[in-house]
């Protein structure tokens, strides 16, 4: 089962997790990243580096977030792979901490 990004990634999009991937199976838009699930290889590695938590190993994904797997599969096939980090979004420290992280 592949892994997972949640809306808690909506404003922020830190991108440190991009850069622990050994697949390159990120994909960005203007305000998030999603991951491609035919190519996550499910090593976790993205899950601790999030520094607002927004990835699950799908079978760990709450009930709330069930519907980011379809989220994740539609927009990463639609949007550019993202390997290299980008800047925090001007609105990632005050999502941070809406989150209370
Ligand atoms: Fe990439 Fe591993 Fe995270 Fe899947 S679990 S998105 S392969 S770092």
């Amino acid at each position: 089962m592949p892994h997972v990004v949640t809306d808690n990634c909506q404003r922020c999009r830190f991108t440190d997790c991009v850069t622990h991937c050994p697949v390159q199976c990120f994909h960005a838009d203007d305000e998030r990243v999603y991951i491609d699930p035919e190519v996550c290889i499910d090593c976790s590695a993205c899950v601790p580096i999030c520094p607002v938590q927004a990835i699950y190993d799908s079978l760990d994904l709450p009930d709330a977030y069930a519907h980011e797997l379809v989220i994740n599969a539609q927009r990463s096939h639609l949007l550019p792979v993202i390997s290299a980090h980008l800047p925090p979004l001007p609105t990632a420290e005050s999502r941070r901490a809406e989150l209370g992280l």
